[in-house]
């Protein structure tokens, strides 16, 4: 079988997954937070965490991992976040650079048996002299102790792992890349918030007290030379999320005939959407093809991408709720959903004022 026929095959099974396991359970995902872990799992099954493993990113698999969430955000935000998490994390392995973690764990990670998540918002921002980075490490024998807290980190449970970025107490510039076990001694996950959507992603406030990272945790030892290796494909992988509510709100409007003849001339329809977002996946493709790069000029035209979906799925949303009418505005619709869903594509690192800040600052 040649790789596309494979990764058409797979992507086969994530719609098969989504209609027989998962549209069962998105509005208790919705209302009532339900984290769709079994759905996550069956979803690593078919193979949906590895497109990008293995040196295949740039060949396709990059954007067979977007088109994978994007299936699955069609229907379900939350869980193409949790995807998202989870992509992340295994990029995260798959590039260590030290190879424990990698060994002990990436072919877990990236078939779904094992879990996590990804606390890299903070430390992204703080590279973008945002905001000042949130966990601060000393070393120790075999390894460090690290205290700090970080407000939001997702897909989380009784023994799934994320990754983070503390600095050295004292030399704040060096920043060290690494594993932290949920619930290991001195990592306690606090439920401190409840969210408009995206309440059934296992998100959790992060509180960090002298836990200990031994060094076969450590997945950096320089992360200022790590992240620009990875946070190409930390924004792109996102874009899954952005054209799932994009081809989600066009499909929704065009199964509601009625409403759509009514809204024949609403700017935005569901040809236009997807149209728009076809051109997106091109681009996602383009630009994954020298993900390798980890210059900052490529770095910026991903981060143009990635607002232009931030963009499109607002509309996009916006265009749907306009259709339903108050139809939509009832408490429990899918239009008024998919309008939350997206405002978080919009809100969460690399958030669209993130963004704009990063390009503020490279045209100075
Ligand atoms: C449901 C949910 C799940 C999440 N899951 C995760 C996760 O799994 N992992 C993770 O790491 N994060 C996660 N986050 C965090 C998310 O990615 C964002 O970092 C978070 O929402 C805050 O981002 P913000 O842009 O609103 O920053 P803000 O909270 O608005 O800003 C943070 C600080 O930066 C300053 N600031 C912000 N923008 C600028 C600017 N342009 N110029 C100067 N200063 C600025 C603010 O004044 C403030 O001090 C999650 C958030 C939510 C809501």
């Amino acid at each position: 079988m040649t790789q596309a026929a494979a990764r058409a095959e797979r992507l086969t099974s994530v719609a098969s997954v989504v209609a027989r396991d998962l549209k069962p359970l998105v509005r208790q995902i919705d209302a009532e937070g339900f984290y769709p872990k079994e759905v996550l799992r069956r979803l690593g099954e078919t193979g949906a965490f590895a497109h990008h493993t293995g040196g295949d990113a740039a060949a396709g698999g990059l954007r067979a991992a977007v088109e994978a969430m994007a299936e699955v955000g069609a229907t379900c935000l939350s869980t193409a976040f949790c995807m998202w998490c989870q992509d992340a994390l295994v990029w995260y392995l798959d590039r260590s650079e030290n190879p424990l973690p990698r060994q002990r764990l990436l072919d877990a990670v990236a078939s779904g048996r094992q879990l996590g998540g990804t606390g890299l918002s903070n430390p992204m921002k703080a590279f973008a002299a945002i905001e000042p980075i949130a966990l601060k490490g000393r070393p120790v024998p075999g390894g460090y102790r690290v205290t700090g807290r970080l407000p939001f980190v997702s897909n989380l449970d009784d023994g799934h792992f994320f990754a983070s970025i503390f600095a050295l107490e004292g030399a704040e510039d060096h920043r060290v890349m690494s594993l932290f076990h949920a619930g290991q001694d001195g990592v306690k996950l606090a439920r401190n918030a409840h969210f408009i959507a995206l309440e059934g992603t296992g998100t959790f406030t992060i509180l960090i007290r002298d836990a200990f990272v031994p060094d076969d945790d450590v997945l950096s030892e320089d992360a200022a030379r790590f992240v620009p290796r990875i946070r190409k494909g930390f924004v792109l992988l996102q874009a899954g999320m952005g054209l799932g509510i994009a081809n989600g709100s066009a499909g929704l409007m065009r199964s509601d005939g009625a409403g759509r003849k009514q809204s024949a001339l609403l700017p935005l329809g569901p040809d236009q959407i997807e149209a728009r977002a076809a051109v997106l996946a091109e681009r996602i493709s383009d630009q994954a093809r020298n993900i390798e790069e980890p210059d900052r000029g490529s770095f910026l035209d991903v981060l143009r991408t990635r607002l232009d979906i931030s963009w499109l799925a607002l509309e996009a949303a916006q265009s749907a709720m306009l259709q339903f009418g108050a139809r939509g505005y009832i408490i429990g619709s899918e239009a008024a959903r998919r309008l939350r869903e997206a405002q978080f594509v919009a809100i969460v690192t690399p958030s669209v004022k993130h963004i704009l800040t990063e390009l503020a600052v490279s045209d100075r």
